[in-house]
């Protein structure tokens, strides 16, 4: 059993993130970031972010820098600088070295061919091809003059137990175990001793992190026994699946955070429904980041993967959307212009955008959403109807509008009035409203979903309204 001590309760909470830079942000990675930093901040903890960069190969600084884009972007700020683990190895190697000096490591000065040749014979005798260094008890009086790798003195019988606040009580038999290496040949330092030596130098108290860790805990637990460290309290969390039940792939689609900012979801929106992406609180869906804070629990976290659902993220992105108040939505609408390429709104616009809020953001599911539905405030006239609106705009439709326009020229322009107006233009022609609406919307939108009519109205002001009825009327 491993000798330990686990974190006590009442130390500071430190959590933190730790992605491997080799590709884009994985939302993965984004809902176990999230979970960190509701831990952390939810407790007046400090939330940490480390780049394990260790593998020189595959990682890229334009994924370091995905990852941090993506970090900002979802509003999971971090406290302090950034930790490279590339540039900590000469500090891990140098815990490997104390760990000959301690005794809880040797040198293993067995060379590749030996280590196959055993495995072979292990093979060949039905036992398990764990390979038992024959250096583990020799005589220092007999290593060589020769490169050496600095293996772990793991315990050969027993068990190591690993306290998962998610996944129980896990038992891994120490017969399990091989006396894994920690420095090799070359110098550099293993992946399994980096993370227990920058965890504890972190001051790490709680590692929450997706369970394909698990089998690694076990190892690592290695690591902090040789060392006489403190373990961190563990948290394995189930990983995401697609809607389908199968794990998460390329298939599934867009799997990267900035996919799904450009897709125009609110930061505040996907952090909500990355949360409940196996967390839950009762039955609550819809939170603020406040709430998220105070609830957020180890205990909350389910053990049974969580599903995407696409259908949830729409519909609480659009209670976000809903939510937030006008003058922040556009502020929220510039942002993701600038952040996706697009044209920025100039001042009219932006004016117009701040009026038309209250018509608009009730309905919409994305920034998108709602930047297609605001149309009608954002163009510049003459107004381009699109081809289904084009089809509405009939000689007859223009022949009606022409009509209707000098009833507009006087009327007050109130929303009662303007209605009572309309209706008595078509009681007068035994109009049903409908047929007027159509042609409405393709003059004042160039779009045939649209706001309300009147909510165009109000929203353009007399002289626009006028002004593009005048242009359709033709
Ligand atoms: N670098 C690992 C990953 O990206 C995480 C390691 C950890 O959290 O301990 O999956």
């Amino acid at each position: 059993m491993s000798q330990a001590s686990q974190t006590p309760p009442d130390a500071p909470v430190v959590t933190r993130i730790a992605p491997s830079p080799t590709g884009f942000m994985h939302i993965g990675t984004a809902r176990t970031a999230l979970f960190n930093w509701l831990y952390a901040r939810g407790r007046n903890g400090r939330f940490l972010l480390r780049i394990e960069d260790t593998d020189r190969v595959r990682s890229t600084p334009e994924a370091a820098e995905a990852i941090v884009r993506g970090m900002r972007w979802l509003g999971l700020d971090w406290d302090g600088e950034p930790v490279s683990q590339w540039a900590m190895r000469e500090r891990h190697a140098a815990v490997a070295r104390e760990m000959l000096a301690r005794g809880s490591a040797y040198k293993c000065f067995a060379t590749q061919d030996e280590i196959e040749a055993f495995r072979a014979a292990a093979r060949a005798e039905g036992r398990s091809t764990l390979f038992r260094s024959p250096w583990r008890d020799a005589d220092p009086a007999t290593h060589p003059d020769a490169p050496y790798a600095i293996r772990i003195k793991a315990p050969q019988d027993g068990v190591t137990v690993i306290r998962d606040q998610v996944q129980g009580e896990v038992t891994i038999r120490n017969s399990e175990l091989d006396d894994m290496i920690v420095l090799r040949s070359d110098g550099s330092p293993t992946y399994m001793l980096a993370v227990v030596v920058d965890d504890h130098d972190m001051g790490v108290t709680h590692v929450i992190r997706g369970d394909d860790h698990l089998n690694n805990a076990a190892r690592q637990m290695l690591v902090y026994d040789a060392m006489g460290w403190q373990v961190p309290v563990w948290a394995h969390i189930p990983l995401i699946h697609g809607p389908d039940g199968k794990k998460l792939s390329k298939r599934h689609g867009a799997l990267g955070v900035e996919d799904w900012q450009a897709m125009g979801y609110p930061a505040a929106a996907l952090r909500n429904y990355l949360v409940r992406l196996g967390w839950s609180h009762g039955d609550d869906e819809f939170f603020t980041d406040a709430q998220a804070r105070d609830w957020f629990d180890l205990s909350g976290i389910n053990r049974a993967p969580a599903r995407l659902d696409p259908k949830k993220l729409d519909n609480l992105s659009g209670k976000h959307i809903a939510a937030t108040e006008d003058a922040a939505l556009v502020a929220q609408v510039q942002e993701f212009l600038a952040a996706t390429g697009r044209d920025p709104l100039d001042d009219g616009q932006v004016e117009r955008l701040g009026r038309a809020m209250y018509c608009l953001k009730d309905r919409a599911k994305t920034y998108i959403d709602l930047i297609e539905k605001a149309r009608f405030c954002l163009v510049e006239r003459p107004v381009q109807p699109d081809e289904k609106a084009a089809a509405l705009l009939t000689d007859e439709a223009r022949a009606l509008l022409a009509e209707l326009t000098p009833h507009l020229q006087t009327a007050s322009w109130m929303r009662d009035t303007l209605e009572a107006e309309i209706a008595r233009f078509n009681d007068a022609r035994g109009l049903k409203f409908a047929v007027l609406a159509g042609p409405l919307r393709a003059a004042l939108a160039g779009r045939t979903a649209t706001p309300s009519v009147f909510d165009m109205m109000l929203v353009l002001g007399r002289d626009e309204t006028l002004a593009r009825l005048q242009d359709s009327a033709g």
